[in-house]
């Protein structure tokens, strides 16, 4: 039997990356995967979205030529083909986790792997045929999947989950998109800005309902003008596949309405893959769907652990890679702090992109803390201007009395990448005065920030 130092059963962005460093770490290291490296993230999360939205952007530069001076016959688009470069891309990107795991001497090891007693896992390959590995270290990173609600059962072709949305073989011409957390409205942009006609339903009172409420109004209103259609307080009730078309009953505050539409799309969250790994025999604990584990990832069994979607926390990439990099820098025994997730970034790429990082103004005021908020619009940069991008604004939140930077949020073209300097300045426990005097080049974006920050303690100058 092939022994290790570190095992890790699943090679999403938690999985790799952890295997990564563990043979950085001097660790002899395996990886088990049943489909393709790179996970969901790489293979149908982070990367084919953000693919499938570019072709968005683009599309919309092309139908609005003439804004930039510009002129073009007819902007067109050929469906098929915008799945299938998003499709190559992600496949490039697996290709990529490949070569990664060759350069860092990992073993690859394909097939279905189960926990066994001993630290043994057991790998089920496509021919069924099963072979046992062993490990002083197990690391669990098994991710997640669709969540099937049980009125609103997938059945890949009317009622489809993101896989599906993201490999449909004929562009629907209307859909109804359930939930509109970050997945949700991902695809509604993308699927309105190729002109299909979208309906959002949210059972909470405002869209992308994790963030500040100032963001969400924002981006209803930009949902709107963009002409996705927004149904808030309401909660699809069934579904009746039995036509041509799919006619879902949503119960709204006013009643009862019926929509129909090609196709629904259900985006109501996820469901980790915790089944059948062997979790139950070993006796390790779970709770709510997660696995549980210390702050280093530890679960309640010697020398196993569980890192990514699988485990209590935000369901993000860097989130398990972070997760996961800690957990192997542990168990070498490295000096290494806890994550500290309330500096975690969640960003939404819409059109706007939505980026944020800490305290919604909410949730600071119900802490107790007084508060310096500012707020810059990006009307008033003269980049936004330029780039005919000047919708949304950066909102930042300071504690009044020490000048902890308690939240940072922002809606615009490019935000998720400025993001970034707020996550870096919290971290360094940065006060509003410090980014202030820090000079941001001009004309930028992220020059919002500084202004946001400015408006903040009144010194703003560009409003
Ligand atoms: C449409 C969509 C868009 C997203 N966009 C973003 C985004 O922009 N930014 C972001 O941060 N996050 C995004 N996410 C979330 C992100 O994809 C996940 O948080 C991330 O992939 C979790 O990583 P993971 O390593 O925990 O698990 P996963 O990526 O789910 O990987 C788990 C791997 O384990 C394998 N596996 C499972 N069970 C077994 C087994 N028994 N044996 C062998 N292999 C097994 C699976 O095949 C899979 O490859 C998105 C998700 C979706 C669905």
């Amino acid at each position: 039997m092939s022994k290790y130092d570190i095992i890790v059963l699943g090679s999403g962005p938690g999985g790799y990356v952890t295997a990564i460093r563990a043979s950085q770490l001097g660790f002899k290291t395996a990886i088990v995967e049943k489909e393709s490296l790179g996970g969901v993230c790489l293979n149908w999360g982070c990367i084919p979205t953000k693919a499938l939205l570019k072709s968005a952007e683009v599309f919309d530069y092309l139908k609005h030529a003439e804004d930039y001076g510009l002129s073009l016959e007819k902007a067109d688009k050929d469906f098929s083909k915008v799945i299938k470069r998003s499709r190559d891309v992600a496949g490039g990107m697996s290709k990529g986790v490949q070569f990664l795991m060759k350069k860092n001497k990992i073993d690859v090891i394909e097939g279905f792997g189960k926990l066994k007693s001993g630290k043994k896992i057991a790998v089920t390959d496509k021919n069924d045929k099963t072979k046992e590995y062993q490990a002083d270290n197990i690391i669990v990173a098994t991710g997640a999947r669709s969540r099937e609600l049980p009125n609103l059962k997938q059945d890949g072709k009317k009622v489809i989950g993101y896989r599906e949305a993201m490999t449909l073989e004929k562009q629907p011409k209307s859909m109804i998109v359930v939930g509109s957390g970050a997945i949700g409205v991902e695809f509604a942009h993308f699927y309105n800005a190729m002109g299909t006609e979208v309906t959002v339903v949210e059972f909470l009172p405002n869209v992308v309902p994790l963030e500040d409420e100032e963001i969400s109004k924002q981006f209803e209103r930009s949902m709107k003008k963009a002409g996705i259609k927004v149904m808030t307080n309401s909660s699809v009730e069934s579904v009746d596949t039995s036509g041509k078309t799919v006619k879902a009953k949503v119960k709204t505050k006013k009643g009862e309405e019926t929509l129909e539409a090609d196709v629904v799309l259900s985006a109501v969250g996820i469901k980790t893959n915790i089944e059948n790994i062997g979790l139950e025999d070993l006796k390790i604990k779970t709770d709510k769907d997660k696995i549980v584990v210390d702050d280093f990832y530890k679960t309640n069994v010697d020398g196993i652990y569980a890192i990514g979607d699988v485990v209590h926390g935000p369901a993000l990439a860097h989130v398990a890679s972070a997760e996961g990099i800690l957990c192997v820098e542990k168990i070498k025994g490295m000096d290494v702090e806890p994550l500290d997730y309330g500096n975690i970034p969640g960003c939404t790429y819409a059109t706007p992109e939505i980026a944020s990082v800490g305290m919604t103004e909410k949730q600071a005021k119900e802490a107790g803390y007084e508060l310096k908020v500012g707020k810059f619009p990006f009307s008033a940069s003269g980049k936004a201007k330029a780039a005919g991008k000047s919708e949304g604004f950066v909102k930042v939140i300071f504690d009044a009395k020490y000048g902890e930077w308690l939240g940072c949020h922002m809606i615009g073209a490019g935000v998720t990448d400025m993001i970034a300097e707020a996550v870096l300045g919290r971290k360094l426990e940065t006060t509003g005065h410090e980014v202030l005097k820090a000079v941001h080049p001009h004309p930028t974006m992220s020059e919002a920030v500084m202004e946001a920050v400015a408006a903040a303690y009144d010194e703003v100058i560009h409003i």
